[in-house]
């Protein structure tokens, strides 16, 4: 093995114990938690690598890394998300690519999402972002839609043509109710998800929990978790 490639499965292998101690901690079994590995800012022979690995989802955020890394990649079995915040004008991009946007979050990007997956005849998933640090415009720092947004969100996607509702997705808010309570943030996600399955019963994705805070994600429910840092590595730089 190359030493990038030693690197990385031992990360791997540690943040495979940690969602497995986590989820004997929950009494959940293993094949409850889908693990995404984050690799914005890192090349497409690390996605490479980790697909030899066994990684089989993988996250970005930028369309402007994440396009040419995914075409450098097509011949993989890999599942792309897109998790970042998403301008219209970058959708179709994105559609070419992405098998999820866990990043959905207003009105206009569910319009534009559905008519660029039908230009390109594909069905994309998407996540309704959660910002439950969201301030009185409804809308959180870092994307996403207040907890009184979901519902309009959801029902747009469910009828969108080209789209599919698979569930929620937060990131843990560094400010307002929930700062530094991560895990009653992710509970109160996955208490959101309850109300949003009576509506939409297949929207059973619950995405939350990150390199620092996957233990308390997997704790309160979370089916998929996004880990970046710990598998790949500090960032170089910010993303
Ligand atoms: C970068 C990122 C992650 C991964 O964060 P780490 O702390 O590196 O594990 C997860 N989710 C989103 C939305 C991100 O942008």
């Amino acid at each position: 093995m190359t030493d990038r490639k030693t690197e990385l499965a031992g990360n791997l292998a540690k943040v495979e114990e940690r969602i497995t101690a986590a989820c004997v901690a929950a009494g959940r079994k293993r094949e409850e938690v889908t693990l995404i590995v984050v690799t914005k800012t890192y090349p497409a022979s690390d996605v490479r690598i980790l697909s030899e690995l066994g990684v089989r989802h993988v996250a970005e955020n930028r369309d402007q890394d994440a396009a040419p890394k995914a075409a450098a990649c097509a011949d993989l079995p890999l599942k792309w998300h897109f998790v970042g915040q998403l301008q219209t004008n970058k959708v179709r991009s994105v559609v070419g690519y992405a098998d999820v946007v866990q990043s959905v979050d207003r009105p206009r990007l569910v319009t534009a999402l559905s008519k660029e997956a039908v230009r390109a005849g594909r069905e994309v998933g998407c996540l309704v972002q959660v910002a439950l640090d969201a301030g009185a415009s409804g809308r959180g720092e870092r994307g996403g839609v207040a907890p009184d947004g979901i519902e309009e969100l959801a029902d747009l996607i469910g009828e969108a043509p080209g789209l599919r509702l698979d569930g929620l997705m937060t990131v843990a808010p560094l400010t307002g109710e929930y700062a530094g309570r991560e895990q009653a943030a992710f509970e109160r996600l996955v208490d959101l998800s309850t109300d949003l399955r009576r509506a939409h019963p297949a929207a059973t994705m619950v995405s939350a929990g990150m390199s620092a805070d996957l233990e308390q994600a997997v704790a309160a429910g979370a089916t998929h978790v996004r880990v970046g840092t710990a598998v790949l590595g500090v960032r170089p730089r910010l993303g």
